[in-house]
């Protein structure tokens, strides 16, 4: 099928190289001039797993292209995706001014028939104000119909949730558009569910949110273990056996983070609100998410009392492993609320050193993780890269003034951290 993606970030890019690889012909489009450039020239300008080899094999063999017109990306197809950003405002509700322009924009350049799919994540009743704003600045009287098919992708595993997809949710207005959605995902072979748009948009939210409420459940846990002296991730374990329950997303940790959960709680609790609802459930989660950080840095203070002029050695800043995406990372929130104490930051990333280096300032970036520990007072594990599992402890030690090691993640063994000498505090445990 002829497909065009308007937004080519990371879940544009991931899912223009997706639908190419299963044989679509696809366009996508970013009003960002110098990444239509970059990617025209064979460069990436995100860091995920797979994505790459996908890129370069579907562009050589001519099924993904890239422009900066979407005129000519709706002009050459059947289906057009919008997947653009959707950030949250400073009051938490979202801002869907790009929704709305692209909305315009797709209306300008519309001459006949096309299926208008929403991707990004929206507020429910966003797909009727799209389907108004096509209607209301289109030039002719063309048909077109909106859909909602929400992104459940994982940064990190985007390649693979795309190619795998433990579902594909697509909301309808009327069961037209509903053969042309159903072909442009046969070839994953996923389920697929067909609803109304307020629904498929209400299960994106409500699914992000649960899995954060997921996330906080346990951190509160977490809390509750340290005071007992019992040990979360048994806990953990032993609750993700039932089926009921499942292990997944119960890792205690110094929080969640990234460009969707924390703002998509917040969007949620917003909608709610302007609907006559008080979800107090969620804006529990978001403080429990607010005070793993807080209790996370108390930790660190109270061990090496003034942070003032001490050297600490910060292990990842993307706000989860395999991403470069530092968005409302924690490890960076973690930087800065050091750096507030006063301390000297020497910091380590395989991937989002780069981009940290936009926003964060006067820190050592070191690009050995082995080298990382060189003249500092303390280590902090802020994001659970799997590499890190490998940092050479028995080197680390003996480079620390004093061996104390702050694990956010939860990546080390705590009775062989103490067998190997180190004053070690993680989460939970
Ligand atoms: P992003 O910021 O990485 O990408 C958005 C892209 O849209 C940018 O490249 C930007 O230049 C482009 N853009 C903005 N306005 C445009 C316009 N008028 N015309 C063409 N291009 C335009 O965002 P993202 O992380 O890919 O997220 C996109 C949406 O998907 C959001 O609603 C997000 O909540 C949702 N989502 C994200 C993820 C994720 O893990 N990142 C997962 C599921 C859903």
């Amino acid at each position: 099928m002829k497909l065009t993606i308007i937004g080519t970030g990371y879940v544009g890019l991931v899912t223009g190289a997706c639908f190419a690889e299963v044989g679509h012909q696809v366009v996508c489009v970013d009003n960002d001039v110098s990444k239509v450039e970059l990617l025209r020239s064979g460069g990436i300008p995100i860091y995920e797993p797979g994505l790459e080899e996908l890129v370069r094999k579907n562009t050589a063999d001519g099924r993904l292209r890239f422009t900066s017109s979407t005129a000519e990306g709706v002009e050459k197809s059947e289906v057009v995706f919008i997947a653009v950003a959707t950030p949250p405002q400073d009051d938490g509700s979202v801002d869907l001014s790009f929704i709305e322009k692209v909305a315009r924009e797709i209306a300008a350049a519309l001459t006949n028939y096309k299926i208008v799919v929403d991707k990004s994540t929206v507020p429910v009743k966003t797909g009727e104000k799209v389907a108004e704003t096509i209607k209301r600045y289109c030039k002719a009287r063309v048909d077109f119909d909106v859909v909602s098919n929400p992104e459940f992708l994982r940064e990190g595993f985007a390649v693979e949730d795309l190619m795998k997809p433990d579902r594909i949710v697509i909301g309808v207005r009327s069961q037209r558009p509903v053969p042309a959605m159903k072909n442009v995902y046969a070839p994953f072979n996923a389920p697929i569910i067909v609803t109304d748009i307020n629904s498929a948009e209400l299960i994106k939210h409500a699914s992000n949110s649960f899995l954060a409420l997921k996330i906080s459940y346990i951190n509160a846990i977490s809390v509750l273990c340290e005071a007992t002296g019992a040990n979360v991730q048994e806990v953990a374990h032993g609750m993700g056996m039932d089926e009921r329950i499942g292990r997944r997303f119960l890792n205690a940790s110094l929080g969640f983070g990234g460009s969707c959960f924390p703002k998509d709680l917040s969007a949620f609790v917003k909608i709610a609100e302007q609907e006559g609802c008080d979800f107090a459930l969620l804006k529990e989660v978001q403080k429990i998410n607010a005070s793993q950080m807080d209790r996370f840095v108390k930790k660190i203070v109270d061990t090496l009392w003034v942070l003032k002029d001490k050297t600490i050695g910060v292990l990842g800043l993307a706000f989860k492993q395999n991403t470069d995406d530092i968005r409302m990372s924690p490890a960076i929130e973690l930087c800065q609320r050091l750096q507030k104490e006063g301390a000297i930051l020497r910091v380590h990333d395989p991937k989002a050193m780069e981009k940290a280096s936009a926003v964060l300032k006067n820190v050592i970036f070191v690009k050995d993780m082995n080298e990382l520990a060189d003249g500092c007072d303390a280590l902090v594990v802020a994001t659970e890269w799997e590499e890190f599992k490998k940092l050479d402890l028995e080197r680390a030690r003996q480079a620390l003034s004093h061996p104390i090691l702050f694990d956010g993640r939860n990546l080390f063994d705590p009775a062989e951290m103490e067998r190997l000498g180190f004053i070690y505090k993680s989460i939970g445990r």
